[in-house]
């Protein structure tokens, strides 16, 4: 790329001057100039500069088949050529996202075998909130419009995807959350367990959701909506027991489960989908992300039979995007699925790949006195770095360990996330062992480095 190298400062130049880049502080960016990435092989991406960096985001939580996939490239090229678009007044369809429906029926959970396609995971959370509120009206229970959410949880970026996810510094932002929406704790044993074992306290946090049911009144709460780990949270995973426990509170209120696979669907848990991992069986369930493993925006929400039979039979659906189920990305989404599957990138995630990873930074945990907790479960990790590991003290906000220890990363080869004071990977499914050893060595170096 030596084009592009005589090119970065320009191009940072003019980045600064023409683009408005989403949850960044502008006037920080401006400062240091947006990195510039340009090209992406497997597991690596290199910036404008030519430096090769390995990925332990997978992008932004997404490339679950790595970079440079010639075959998908192929099958958008000729999508493109046989039909770019096409939307006759939402009565039409196209060859490819009939294809891609029947093919994710064959993937999803039992009984979610009906698709609603949109661009993004927030689209999908926006159309499930006026989605379910249309459904409970024809079921004859109007008055179910309340939504519950988790503190922590992350559903998007519109104002009823934000409204549903419980993160406090997005809320701050233009509007406050929508009247119709609350929230309860996050399931996190380390910060909120005090002496309880996980499986004590995995009942006291999935009680609060029964708690919020009834305060709210079972009659008036329409869905509560969960990650099956949270992740722009900071990688939450709950601990064991409390899934089944949301399960059974959900059904005996008759609140509808919807589980955000935006994130974990696709193989990330070493299950095509977390809900499959954590043995639930949602009403509802939003995917995006893997399930193109970003190659071009798409997103769908599976219903089961009883709200798929409403929402087709329950009058005109004034509902819709105008690139609902584009064919290109459909394609482009069939062939990922393609080769998750040829590749069998769920069960060596499962069998091989997340037990080495987790192996590997289990002992960077350990041993480094910075690292308090590791969590996560299959390809999706956070370390919590900690002022005092032994008291348990955490860092301030003031504090940008994290951060400072990304910057390090990133100038060694590595992307990481910083979240809070949480070091946070997520690297595409294809990662190999030596790969592993490389991001563990740049992590410890990082968390030297910091220390
Ligand atoms: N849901 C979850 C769990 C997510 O992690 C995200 C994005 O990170 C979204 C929804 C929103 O997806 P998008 O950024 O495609 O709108």
């Amino acid at each position: 790329m030596p084009d592009l190298q005589t090119r970065t400062a320009e191009l940072r130049q003019l980045d600064d001057q023409y683009n408005i880049h989403p949850f960044c502080d502008g006037k920080e960016l401006h400062e240091r100039g947006a990195t510039i990435i340009a090209k992406g092989s497997g597991s690596y991406v290199w910036d404008s500069d030519g430096n090769r960096i390995l990925d332990g985001m997978a992008g932004l939580w997404c490339v679950n088949i790595g970079y440079g996939r010639d075959e998908l490239a192929d099958v958008a090229s000729s999508q493109m050529r046989e039909l770019p678009f096409y939307n006759m007044f939402f009565q039409s369809t196209t060859p490819a996202q009939i294809s891609l429906a029947k093919r994710l029926a064959e993937i999803t959970p039992e009984g979610l075998n009906h698709f609603f396609f949109a661009n993004s995971g927030s689209e999908a959370n926006d159309s499930i909130v006026r989605l379910v509120v249309h459904f409970w009206k024809t079921e004859g229970q109007p008055e179910k419009r309340l939504f519950i959410g988790r503190n922590l949880g992350y559903h998007g970026s519109t104002l009823a995807a934000v409204s549903l996810g419980g993160m406090k510094a997005m809320q701050a932002l233009g509007h406050e959350v929508l009247p119709d929406f609350h929230h309860i704790p996050e399931p996190h044993h380390y910060v909120r367990g005090g002496d309880l074992s996980p499986e004590e306290f995995a009942k006291k946090a999935a009680a609060e959701l029964e708690t919020k049911i009834v305060e709210l009144g079972a009659k008036n709460v329409a869905a509560f909506i969960a990650e099956p780990i949270q992740g722009a949270g900071g990688v939450i995973d709950p601990p064991p027991g409390y899934w089944p426990e949301i399960q059974r509170i959900c059904r005996k209120h008759d609140v509808l489960l919807v589980v955000d696979e935006v994130i974990c669907g696709f193989g990330r848990l070493g299950e095509w989908f977390g809900s499959q991992y954590y043995d639930v069986t949602p009403d509802i369930m939003p995917m995006a992300k893997g399930l193109s493993s970003g190659y071009l925006p798409i997103s769908a929400v599976a219903f089961n039979e009883r709200i798929s039979e409403a929402l087709r039979m329950g009058g005109t659906l004034t509902h819709g995007f105008t690139y609902s189920g584009h064919p290109v990305s459909c394609a482009v989404a069939e062939a990922n699925i393609d080769i998750i599957e040829r590749e069998n990138l769920v069960p060596r995630t499962r069998e091989e790949i997340a037990p080495y990873f987790r192996k590997v930074l289990q002992q960077i945990a350990d041993a480094h006195p910075l690292v308090g907790e590791l969590r996560g479960q299959g390809l999706l990790a956070a370390m919590q770095l900690m002022k005092d590991r032994d008291s348990k003290t955490f860092f301030e906000p003031s504090e940008p360990v994290a951060i400072d220890c990304r910057e390090t990363a990133l100038q060694k080869g590595l992307i990481f996330r910083a979240v809070g004071s949480a070091m946070v990977l997520c690297p595409p499914l294809v990662i190999t062992r030596q790969e592993i050893d490389e991001l563990a060595d740049i992590t410890a170096a990082s968390l030297d480095a910091t220390a």
